[in-house]
């Protein structure tokens, strides 16, 4: 798939836009200044895959704690201030690989010019983070009160120049909101005027089943398109969660690789034995497996492995015995009571034998 061509920028080693790769990122939920806390949340997405975490900086104290998370941080931390440019300031003192920052909402020039400073001494990237929710009064009015792409991209106009008049260039932008037409619509529109990388999301999506449906529709479109270089898959949970969801969508666009598929079929009344538990256990064991491997969990014997031709590996349940196959093709007879145990076992000789 072709993407849509935008400059690169580097986030610490990182490179985001110029690139066919999309960046997975999320956002820590724990208290930035409650070091272990946050070091161990950082482990926990850095081990399902997340490329690029960003940390709430609401006061000193998280600006400061910055100095040992990044330490601690294997991929590049964002530090996310509002309003104020003190913390900005500590942020990249304290080592921050990239700040999220709306410069329009500064309200001081020589503040403003003196974090641009500080970013292009340390080549630390700025986000422009345009929200649907919280556009400048003046532009909203000026759109008849109601947030639309045009406000959107106009407000992000006005935060670019800024930068730019400053010789900043090392600038990504975000255009969130929680409705997906908009979303989509402002993407769009942002994606053929503006030459910086694109952080694509849905806002406030809700939980894992809402957000995955409204993130998936908006994001699924927009990457179909080219559009995006980073994602973050917002869910009103443990953030690992976006880190699953995000990975599964990337690689049913074909832009992720090493992330394990799990094909389960719907059942139906020909199902012949309590496969759910089944399912629910081995997507938990292929969370934890980055290699590209695909499994079935399918309900009877009938039309399983047809059904599931293009996975490498499956079982197919049946009265007391399950169908083991491999590509399609039957392999051996499992009895019902370790079909879990088994499978794993077979999909650990795959990954070996195939040396994924
Ligand atoms: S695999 Fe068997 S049980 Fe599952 S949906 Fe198809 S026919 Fe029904």
């Amino acid at each position: 798939m072709k993407r849509t061509e935008t400059r690169s920028i580097y986030v610490k080693d990182l490179q985001i836009g110029g690139q066919n790769k999309v960046v997975i990122q999320s956002m820590t939920n724990t208290k930035t200044k409650d070091i272990e806390a946050t070091v161990a949340q950082i482990k926990a997405l850095e081990g399902f895959g997340c490329e690029l975490i960003r940390l709430a900086i609401l006061d000193e104290e998280d600006a400061y704690a910055i100095k040992e998370l990044v330490k601690e941080s294997k991929v590049p931390l964002v530090a996310d201030i509002h309003f104020n440019y003190k913390l900005a300031l500590i942020a990249i003192e304290s080592g921050i690989h990239k700040i999220r920052l709306n410069p329009g909402n500064i309200k001081n020039k020589d503040h403003i010019a003196l974090v641009v400073k500080a970013c292009k001494e340390k080549h630390i990237p700025i986000r422009i983070g345009i929200n649907s929710g919280s556009l400048e009064k003046d532009i909203l009015a000026k759109y008849g009160g109601i947030p639309c792409a045009e406000a959107m991209i106009e407000s992000a106009w006005e935060h670019v120049n800024i930068l730019t008049s400053l010789d900043f260039h090392e600038i990504a932008l975000s255009f969130k909101s929680s409705d997906v037409r908009l979303t989509i619509d402002v993407y769009e529109k942002a994606s053929k005027i503006f030459p910086y990388p694109l952080h694509l999301g849905v806002t406030e999506a809700g939980t894992l089943l809402s957000s995955s449906i409204k993130s998936s529709a908006a994001l699924g479109i927009l990457l179909h398109q080219g559009i995006g270089d980073t994602i973050r898959i917002s869910i009103s949970d443990d953030p690992v969660e976006e880190i699953k969801v995000a990975k599964q969508l990337l690689k049913a666009f074909g832009l992720y690789k090493n992330v394990a598929d799990l094909v389960a079929c719907p059942t139906c009344g020909r199902l012949q034995y309590d496969m759910l538990p089944i399912v629910n256990e081995i997507e938990a064991y292929l969370n934890n497996i980055q290699k590209d491997i695909t499994v079935a969990v399918m309900g009877c014997p009938v039309n399983g492995p047809q059904e599931a031709s293009r996975a490498d590996l499956g079982v197919a349940g049946g009265y007391k015995e399950a169908l083991l196959f491999k590509k399609g093709q039957f392999v051996r007879s499992i009895p019902q009571a370790s079909i879990v145990e088994e499978l794993k076992m077979e999909i650990e000789k795959y990954i070996i034998e195939n040396k994924l």
